[in-house]
């Protein structure tokens, strides 16, 4: 594991009202996690406001969990950009797999929200992944490369350096998933790093590469040591804010088992 930033997030989902929402911010209102380890939240959009306020000024990025492409208009039961930004947030979760399976969120689509989310200035997470059929058939490669390309089309160099990255196989979310083998993500992610220099030259080695998918503390340190991983992005092992603590915890462990080795 070299010395660089680790990610470490949560995707809330559907979870957590305002109440429940401002308690958790609350309780991660003092959290400071330890130099080199970024942290970020998704939490659902009625309460994205109020999580930003609670942690206004603390190191948590908070971010919407999607967003429309349009900054405002006839577009019933969506939100924009602009009001991402007036909550509060800097960043925003594009194209999840659940957005994509239920809600027909496509790679042009995921695209058209990137370019949004960078033109007001927010950090977009994009994540891409496999299906098990694709993954069956040994076309996961394919799948995400495609997905990045498209995600990324006509992103300026500048603006390339503001997104990060987010494997998150299919078949390894949710309590049905089963997490991926720290072998197959390290060739997914190696491989992932080749795409994204390809599409930014030198600087594609900047841009931060997360894994997602059942991701708990027994499993996120046989991650975050890959060396093309950049950190990782929880959904259940990170809603409660004390496991959301500890799956950093495990990772300074690491950090500082290898400073003293
Ligand atoms: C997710 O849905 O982004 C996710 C990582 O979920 P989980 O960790 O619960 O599998």
């Amino acid at each position: 594991m070299d010395q660089k930033n680790v990610w470490i997030g949560t995707n809330w989902k559907m979870n957590k009202g305002p109440a429940e929402a401002i308690a958790a911010a609350r309780a991660l209102a003092t959290f400071r996690p330890p130099e080199g380890i970024r942290c970020f939240l998704t939490p659902p959009a009625t309460s994205l406001r109020d999580v930003c306020s609670v942690l206004e000024g603390s190191p948590m990025m908070v971010g919407a969990q999607n967003m429309f492409w349009e900054d405002s208009g006839a577009w019933t039961g969506e939100i924009s950009g602009p009001m991402v930004v007036e909550c509060g947030a800097s960043t925003v979760l594009l194209g999840h797999s659940e957005r994509r399976q239920h809600f027909g969120e496509t790679d042009w689509t995921v695209n058209l929200k990137v370019h949004a989310a960078l033109r007001h200035g927010l950090r977009p997470l994009i994540c891409i992944g496999d299906t098990l059929d694709e993954f069956e058939a040994g076309v996961s490669q394919e799948t995400l490369a495609r997905q990045t390309k498209i995600a990324l089309h006509g992103v300026s160099p500048e603006d390339l350096e503001r997104v990060v990255v987010i494997y998150e196989p299919v078949w390894a979310i949710g309590s049905a998933g089963r997490p991926a083998e720290a072998p197959f993500v390290s060739g997914i992610h190696t491989e992932l790093r080749s795409v994204v220099r390809e599409i930014a030259g030198e600087s594609g080695v900047r841009i931060p590469l997360l894994y997602g998918g059942s991701v708990s503390q027994a499993n996120i340190c046989d991650y975050v040591v890959l060396p093309d991983v950049d950190g990782v992005l929880a959904g259940r092992g990170g809603w409660d804010p004390a496991d959301f603590m500890k799956l950093v915890a495990c990772v300074s462990e690491l950090v500082s088992a290898k400073v003293d080795a």
